[in-house]
């Protein structure tokens, strides 16, 4: 293990993004020998670190959980990375924007269980939030094309020799 410090997460999202970077089977090894996963839904680590490299982002911004996730991921990551069209541009997380929040809330929750995120009024792409570095679209995007961008990334990081 060498290299980076590499985190991903997920905020309104499906997971679908994440079962993608999962079906490299075998070929996640590689990568994973390139950095240090250090958080991670895949993990058991309850504190998002601090000086991480590059955090790949799963999902839109739906609720205040979400926003408050996203700026503590931009604070403590060099490089942000949309993973997914939820995340690049809202895709199928924001479908419920054109119904507002309230409609939603009382049609799905009705009441809203005690201790639910509290949703923001329209759904975001990540970057309409905090500023984002890099986008890897797709619903999911192909294993491959994750496995290219982060490797391209961790190269970038590198100490050129
Ligand atoms: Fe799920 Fe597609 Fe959104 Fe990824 S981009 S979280 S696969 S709906």
């Amino acid at each position: 293990m060498s290299g980076g410090r590499l985190a991903t997460i997920w905020l309104s999202g499906c997971s679908g993004c994440h079962m993608s970077l999962l079906n490299l089977h075998e070929r996640l090894l590689p990568l994973l020998e390139r950095c240090q996963l250090v958080y991670s839904p895949l993990m058991d680590i309850k504190e998002f670190p601090d000086a991480v490299d590059i955090t790949l982002v799963e999902g839109a911004v739906g609720n205040h959980e979400n926003r408050a996730m996203a700026e503590l991921i931009r604070r403590h990551s060099r490089i942000v990375v949309s993973l997914g069209d939820c995340a690049a541009n809202g895709n199928v997380s924001a479908l419920r924007n054109p119904c507002g929040r309230t409609p939603v809330l009382e049609t799905v929750y009705s009441p809203p269980p005690p201790g639910a995120a509290e949703l923001e009024e329209r759904v975001m792409p990540l970057h309409r939030i905090i500023m984002v570095d890099a986008f890897i679209t797709g619903c999911p995007p192909e294993p491959d094309r994750i496995a290219a961008a982060v490797g391209e990334l961790l190269e970038k990081l590198a100490p050129s020799s």
